[in-house]
């Protein structure tokens, strides 16, 4: 008796000890990553049984006073580069705080971490490099994707953004440098649809760059080639996506960014029905454009199947749009090649008409039409055509001339005018250009933010900003939630839908064609519960048992940035005192 007494008393504190210095092993990588890192928020009891106890200020600090910290010096910054590279550094060291900061002032810091700035930190990549984000795979590693995926540090992954960085937003080749646009995109899928953070992968494809300045720059971190354009990169494409459902199933999500536009569509085509897959510049663009004409509808009261629409630009988003509009007029009733004749297009070689000697690629066909006479400049087309809206994507600059705004505003009581080209100086006109010369009756939408503008007569309008952001992440996350396995156009109509019927009043009557950003993680969450409810009505979400309550079911799903103990409940705490030492 005697001596099993003394065994049970002398192992007690030596298992104690162990576990103990085990733990205190894990303090020093728990705060050296921004995943478990809270700064001074670890608790008293964590600074001592983690053994990080000193290594910190002696104060324990909320969440919310460790925001106001870094609010207070955003606040104090006035360049977009630096406050970029000043949240990344917070994303760098402490995630939740991140998101949290973020989400916060989500209408202020979305034009940061997104566009129009993101574009400015993919331009100047290698020179504010500081941490490597997220997941690159290169040419040269043709065979061996698998096994690359193998080394990220989460395996349970749900979505994957995925950019070649051949065509960065509206600013061209940008070669590895274009990993700013995953990063930022994931960035917004937990922002504003709550998707936890550890479930989203950031790649970038390297297959060189035709940009000739980033291969004379000895700071480039891309191979120095040229883009690989032949069939070796439809085969890295293939492997690549091969190798992300062998290693995270079947319905992971890959979202397809900033592709050029030869093979944006074409791997579109490729893979939609093959895997869980959409383009956001194609779909995302489509339905955020058709969700801003929507709600001009509300504005107007004019069917949409009554409109004219004229397009500036011809490329990947212009189609996009152009075909879920054609979608939402079949809807109503309407033939599709009577639909597509009310849809015209004007790229950089002019109108796109029949005969036309230029190039004009398979997509722009169904939108390609009788010449309806001698149009020359796209003022030409405008007064030919009379549409009731313009939609510039183009990528080109101001092309919305004061005389194309005016002929609109004689054209039309309510003239719709988007000006969708980012970033901000490549938009084709100015909100207060658009607004003042047709004296604030126009309906306009910019893909870039714009500040109110004030009229003459002292009223404010809100210019709208048809931001993708307002779909992908709603519908990424009902695609993820429902177990999707193919993305159909019909989702993106429905989102679109979605999106204008959340407007209220007021808004409209603001001016404005898209809710205020700082209701985005709402709208985003409402997007997502009815979509879920569209899936699951249409057959095509395969996640089971169906949830009875969609709105408590996508709800319950939602990550916050509140800090997780991190002491393992069941453990054997050695008795230690927390309070200040007294004397
Ligand atoms: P793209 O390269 O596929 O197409 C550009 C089109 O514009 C081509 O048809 C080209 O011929 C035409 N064009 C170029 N210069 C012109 C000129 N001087 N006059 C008339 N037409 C001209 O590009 P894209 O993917 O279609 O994107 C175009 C723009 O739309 C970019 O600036 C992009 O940032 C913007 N965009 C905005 C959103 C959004 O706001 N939500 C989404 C996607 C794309």
């Amino acid at each position: 008796m005697l001596s099993r007494l003394r065994t049970t008393w002398s192992l007690r504190p030596c298992v104690s000890v162990c576990r103990w210095a085990h733990t205190k092993e894990r303090g020093r990588p728990l705060m050296l990553s921004p995943r478990t890192n809270k700064g001074m928020a670890f608790s008293l009891k964590e600074r001592q049984v983690l053994g990080i106890h000193g290594l910190l200020p002696p104060k324990v600090e909320t969440q919310e006073i460790q925001a106001l910290r870094f609010q207070n010096n955003l606040k104090k910054m006035t360049d977009p580069l630096e406050k970029y590279i000043y949240l990344m550094g917070i994303q760098e060291r402490n995630e939740r705080l991140f998101y949290r900061v973020l989400m916060e002032d989500i209408d202020e810091l979305m034009p940061i971490v997104y566009t129009p700035t993101v574009g400015l930190a993919c331009m100047h990549y290698g020179h504010i490099f500081r941490r490597p984000k997220g997941l690159f795979i290169s040419i040269l590693d043709k065979g061996h994707i698998r096994s690359i995926l193998d080394n990220w540090s989460e395996n349970d992954v749900s979505a994957v953004v995925v950019t070649d960085g051949e065509r960065i937003l509206g600013l061209g080749d940008l070669g590895v440098y274009g990993m700013g646009i995953p990063v930022g995109k994931l960035c917004l899928y937990t922002a504003c649809a709550g998707i936890r953070p550890e479930k989203c992968l950031p790649v970038v494809i390297d297959v060189g760059t035709d940009n000739e300045t980033l291969l004379a720059d000895p700071l480039y971190m891309g191979l120095y080639q040229k883009r690989d354009r032949s069939q070796a990169y439809d085969d890295l494409i293939d492997e690549f996506m091969e190798a992300v459902v062998d290693k995270y199933g079947q319905d992971t999500l890959i979202q397809f960014e900033d592709f050029g536009n030869h093979n944006a569509s074409r791997i579109l085509r490729k893979y939609r029905e093959k895997y869980c897959t959409f383009n956001d510049d194609i779909q995302g663009t489509a339905a955020v454009a058709l969700a801003g004409l929507m709600a001009a509808q509300r504005v107007i009261g004019k069917p949409i199947t009554a409109h004219r629409l004229l397009f500036l630009g011809a490329g990947e988003a212009a189609v996009g749009i152009a075909n879920l509009i054609v979608m939402a007029m079949m809807e109503e009733g309407m033939n599709p090649d009577e639909a597509r004749k009310r849809i015209w297009m004007y790229d950089k070689h002019g109108l796109l008409v029949k005969d036309r000697q230029e190039e004009m690629f398979p997509n722009q066909e169904p939108f390609v039409h009788d010449s309806p006479g001698n149009i020359g400049s796209f003022l030409d087309a405008v007064n030919t055509i009379e549409p009731t809206a313009i939609i510039g994507v183009s990528g080109a600059g101001r092309l919305f001339t004061h005389d194309v705004i005016k002929s609109m505003g004689a054209l039309n009581e309510r003239p719709i005018i988007f000006a969708l080209s980012n970033p901000t100086t490549k938009a084709e006109c100015t909100a207060e250009d658009a607004y003042t010369l047709t004296d604030g009756r126009c309906l306009f939408a910019s893909g870039s933010p714009f500040d109110p503008v004030t009229l003459s007569d002292g009223r404010v309008i809100t210019p709208g900003q048809g931001n993708n952001a307002y779909i992908f992440p709603g519908v990424a996350l009902a695609v993820i939630l429902s177990g999707v396995r193919h993305i159909s156009d019909t989702v993106f109509l429905e989102a679109a839908k979605t999106l204008a019927a959340q407007l209220t009043d007021k808004d409209l009557e603001d001016g404005r064609l898209y809710p205020p950003l700082s209701k985005i993680r709402e709208v985003s969450l409402q997007m997502a519960v009815k979509v879920v409810e569209y899936v699951y009505s249409k057959g095509m979400a395969f996640r089971y048992p169906e949830p009875i309550d969609k709105n408590g079911f996508v709800r319950a799903t939602v990550w916050n940035t509140d800090y997780d103990s991190l002491l393992p409940e069941t453990y054997d705490w050695p008795d230690v005192s927390f309070g200040p030492k007294t004397k």
